[in-house]
């Protein structure tokens, strides 16, 4: 029982591991991150401020809220934020 299969001896194989390894630590910091907006949502739900606008204090609309549970800002002061990191 002489096990000789080594991922890194086929160049294909291990590019497409590290594709597979370097996908999955994306998703893992995404999940991350997602889970901590969701944290914070559940705080603001419990300190009343769900749903207002971080930036300006407008209330969010119900549909981006729908849309995206754990938005902080309004539609208008996001697209600012966009376009500002656009601009760099
Ligand atoms: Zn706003």
């Amino acid at each position: 029982m002489n096990s000789t299969e080594d991922p890194a001896a086929d160049p294909t194989d291990r590019a497409s591991l590290e594709s597979d390894r370097n996908f999955l630590l994306r998703m893992r910091d995404r999940e991350r991150k997602l889970l901590g907006k969701i944290d914070e949502a559940v705080a603001r739900i419990e300190d009343g401020s769900y749903g207002r606008c971080e930036e300006c204090g407008a209330p969010i609309g119900i549909e981006r809220l729908k849309a995206r549970p754990v938005t902080t800002l309004c539609i208008q002061c996001k697209s600012e934020q966009e376009e500002r990191e656009r601009r760099g």
